[in-house]
């Protein structure tokens, strides 16, 4: 009996498997052509401070859509991008995007934001990249500290050093960097102290049911209060109610992001967004 359906099991698993690989081949060669063929585009999500009840962000977040398989979530397609080096082109066009898209809110008169992206730990560690991103910047006309690169606490888990050195390039040339999914990686406490960021982005995980679960207010309180006596900035990502975000208040985070404020949205729609609260 056990035996018959250890075997029926492992049938089964052979099958979802080689299903899960074909659509990750298929994910893979459609991505080969993603930019050339213009499937991509950039959303821009709010970034608020909890002192003005201003935008004072945003974070570029990519989308992309294929004719045969329709929108995939960046949550399948980024590691696709990552295991088969193509976030290396895919993100450069990322960055070039948001700093564009910066650049021309700020021609536009609206009011400065800081530009957010997200940088996978593979382009993190690529030659040169200080000095790729300062390019970046330089050809599309705007200040270094308009943008902000989000990493991963993984960026240091190879090559603690090197990371160390990689960062000091870029905050010496006045480049923002924060840590994405903070409390997830493990890694960080040691390294914090050493890395030149200036904010930490509280993981989505730790602030759903932060308004009903007393362990994870103890995390994200004792982020704040750590992150404060670093001399860092807090952002709570995922907030999507008043209570998370009253919560957050109390513990003197200083910024929020989520659904509560608004989904990532179109260049247009953001601007509308904008020029809302303007004054
Ligand atoms: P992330 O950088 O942590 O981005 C936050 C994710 O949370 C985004 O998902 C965003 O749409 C989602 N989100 C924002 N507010 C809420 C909320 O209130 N509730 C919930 N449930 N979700 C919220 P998205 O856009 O699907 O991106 C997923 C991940 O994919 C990102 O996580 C990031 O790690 C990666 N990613 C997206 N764009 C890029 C990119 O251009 N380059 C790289 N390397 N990674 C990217
Ligand atoms: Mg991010
Ligand atoms: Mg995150
Ligand atoms: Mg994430």
């Amino acid at each position: 009996q056990v035996k018959r359906a250890g075997r029926h099991d492992f049938r089964f698993f052979t099958a979802a498997m080689q299903q899960r690989a074909a659509r990750h081949l298929q994910v893979v060669n459609a991505l080969r052509y993603a930019l050339e063929r213009e499937q991509m585009h950039v959303v821009y999500q709010p970034q608020v401070s909890l002192k003005t009840g201003r935008i004072i962000g945003a974070e570029a977040l990519l989308r992309w859509s294929t004719p045969e398989l329709g929108a995939v979530s960046p949550a399948e397609f980024i590691p696709a991008a990552e295991e088969s080096g193509l976030i290396v082109p895919i993100g450069e066009w990322v960055l070039r995007q948001a700093v564009r898209q910066a650049r021309t809110w700020l021609d536009a008169g609206l009011p400065p934001l800081v530009m957010a992206v997200n940088l996978s730990a593979i382009q993190f560690r690529t030659a040169n990249l200080p000095s790729q991103v300062a390019q970046v910047l330089y050809e599309e006309g705007l200040p270094p500290e308009y943008l902000e690169l989000e990493l991963t606490e993984g960026v240091a888990v190879q090559d603690p050093q090197g990371a160390i050195a990689t960062m000091n390039q870029l905050h010496d040339r006045g480049i923002r960097m924060s840590i994405d999914d903070f409390g997830t990686g493990f890694s960080s406490l040691s390294h914090l102290k050493k890395f030149k960021v200036y904010k930490l982005k509280i993981d989505q995980s730790f602030v759903r049911d932060i308004s009903t679960d007393s362990e994870d207010k103890a995390i994200v309180s004792a982020i704040i209060n750590m992150a404060r006596s670093l001399g860092l900035t807090t952002i709570a990502e995922g907030v999507e109610t008043v209570e998370q975000l009253e919560f957050l208040r109390e513990q003197s985070c200083d910024e929020i992001q989520g659904y509560h404020i608004s989904k990532p949205l179109r260049p247009a729609d953001f601007e509308a967004l904008l020029s809302r609260q303007r004054d």
